[in-house]
């Protein structure tokens, strides 16, 4: 498994490191969200969606479930935060989603993660200290990432700590 260690300072910061990350995503990629409320999974989102060429804005979609955006690809943003169980994800039918065209971003995705394929990326943000500062661990897993790892590490070495 493939593992890369970031550092923000700010949300613009981590908005610019989505947007890196966006030039290495193809149709039907998933991507996973992890972290804390305010850890900034949703502002990393916002990046991705401004690096596809996404015109709306990009907001929690908390209370929805999932948000779809069209861009240079079709995006899914799911946040299943209030979900605790993996039966209510199949209830409400979002297992599908990883199947389909759709670049999907999935906010707080340990509780879904055994339903998605299994390449994918995973994105674990933390609060480093009382600060702005964010740690973001991004790591990939699966063949169609193998190809594309070098070329993701050198689009965000500018937040590797002591770049
Ligand atoms: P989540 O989706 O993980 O709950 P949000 O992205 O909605 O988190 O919120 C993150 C909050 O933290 C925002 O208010 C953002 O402005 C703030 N913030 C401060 N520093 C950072 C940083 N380095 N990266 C991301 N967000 C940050
Ligand atoms: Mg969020």
């Amino acid at each position: 498994m493939a593992r890369l260690e970031l550092r923000t300072g700010s949300a613009e910061a981590t908005r610019e490191v989505g947007w890196a990350l966006a030039g290495s995503l193809r149709r039907g990629d998933a991507v996973i969200l992890t972290g804390e409320l305010g850890a900034g999974k949703t502002t990393l989102v916002q990046g991705v969606a401004r690096g596809l060429d996404i015109d709306d804005p990009v907001v929690s979609p908390t209370f929805t479930l999932v948000r779809e955006y069209e861009g240079r690809l079709p995006v899914a943003h799911v946040d299943v935060y209030r979900l605790e169980r993996v039966q209510d994800v199949v209830d409400l039918g979002l297992q599908e989603l990883g199947t389909g065209d759709d670049v999907l971003l999935v906010e707080w995705g340990d509780v879904i993660e055994e339903l998605l394929p299994a390449d994918r990326l995973r994105i674990e943000l933390t609060v480093a200290d009382e600060t702005d500062d964010r740690r973001i661990v991004v790591s990939a897993t699966g063949w169609s990432w193998a190809d594309r790892w070098g070329g993701l590490e050198r689009a965000l070495t500018p937040w590797s700590p002591g770049a």
